[in-house]
Formats: structure tokens, C-alpha cells, sequence
């Protein structure tokens, strides 16, 4: 028998969604995107930290005990947010040449590579959240197909991996919807 032979196959998947998934006990999702969908993050690609991220009030908490917070954040539309600063490099920046305040020159997250932490919405991309008759549906977000560039590069399906893209926090909040932006 040959090796290509012998080479374990793709998992299948015969989900039709929408499905529910149990991302972790007693927290459940409505999936609406192929489960076999993959995904790998991809070093220097940095188009999901060109934005300003929304904090939740105990990412806003959270931050707060890592960094001073007074420069790293701005309010708009009642909500906290990081905010964006013009940065050195132009190939890590939106058109207006800013970024979100953590992004370094060196295409890190500050946070996560000093504190191994990062803001609950940096986990859910490239993932899009909102409530539906009470209950988290997640999709993928309509920019992320244009723009991600880790979609689909990786064996690492998504659906197998949705503890690591939704965290707890998102089942405590009265409204953990995706959808408000800086
Ligand atoms: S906090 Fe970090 S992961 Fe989140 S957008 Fe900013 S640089 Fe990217
Ligand atoms: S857009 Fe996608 S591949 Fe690019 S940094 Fe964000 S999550 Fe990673």
C-alpha cells in the first residue's frame, strides 16, 4: 500500500448549519459557518489589530491591572475601547495610517507577548457574535473573508476549536454581540 494511501483522511463533517456545538459545559453555540472551515493565524498579517477593540468591562478591568490605561483607551458610542495611534511601519496600518495602540513595530500584540493576555473580542476574530432568541450564534465575518488571510491555510478546524475563539466571558454578558466598532 502506498504512503498517500495509508495518510489519514480529512476529517468529515455532515453538519448542515445551523448546528449547535457545546463550546465548553453548559456553554452552547449556534454554529453558521461550515464545519470544515480551518483556521491558522498568520504571522504578519496584523489586518484584524488595524482597529480599535471594543473592551467589555472585565477585559477593561483586566487591562487596567497589566497597563496604565489612560492612554491605551478612548469612549465612543458609550462603550470603552483600545484605541488606534498612527504607527512608523505603513504595511501594518489601515488606510489612515493608524493601528490599534498595542500593535508594535515588530507586528506583535504587546499584550499578548508581555502578558500572554489579550482582549476577549482579539480572540473572537475572525469570528462574528450575536444573540438570537437568546441563544450565541457565531459566524464568520463578512470583512474577514476579504481581508483574513488565515482561513483555510491549516488543518485546524475552527468548530473543534471554539473554546479558543470564545471565551467564558461572552456567556455572562447581556450583550456579547460583535457587531458595535470603534
Ligand atoms: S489588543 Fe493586541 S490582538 Fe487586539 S487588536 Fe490590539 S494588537 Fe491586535
Ligand atoms: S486577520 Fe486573520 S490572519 Fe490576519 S492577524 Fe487577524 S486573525 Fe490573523
Amino acid at each position: 500500500m502506498s504512503d498517500a494511501e495509508n495518510a489519514p483522511s480529512a476529517p468529515k463533517d455532515s453538519r448542515e448549519p445551523p448546528f449547535r456545538v457545546e463550546v465548553r459545559p453548559g456553554d452552547e453555540a449556534v454554529v453558521e459557518f461550515d464545519p470544515t472551515l480551518t483556521f491558522e493565524c498568520v504571522d504578519d498579517c496584523t489586518w484584524c489589530c488595524r482597529h480599535g477593540v471594543l473592551l467589555y468591562e472585565q477585559d477593561l478591568l483586566e487591562l487596567a491591572a497589566r497597563e496604565s490605561i489612560n492612554q491605551a483607551v478612548t469612549r465612543a458610542h458609550g462603550r470603552d475601547f483600545v484605541r488606534r495611534e498612527p504607527k512608523a511601519r505603513d504595511d501594518h496600518v489601515d488606510e489612515d495610517g493608524a493601528a490599534c495602540y498595542f500593535l508594535g513595530d515588530d507586528g506583535l500584540c504587546a499584550l499578548h507577548d508581555e502578558h500572554d493576555w489579550k482582549p476577549a473580542r482579539c480572540s473572537v476574530f475572525p469570528l462574528s457574535v450575536h444573540v438570537e432568541d437568546g441563544d450565541i450564534h457565531v459566524s464568520i465575518r463578512d470583512s474577514a473573508h476579504e481581508h483574513c488571510e488565515g482561513l483555510d491555510v491549516s488543518e485546524r478546524r475552527v468548530v473543534d476549536n471554539l473554546d479558543a475563539f470564545l471565551p467564558e466571558l461572552l456567556w455572562e454578558l447581556d450583550d456579547p454581540t460583535t457587531e458595535i466598532e470603534l
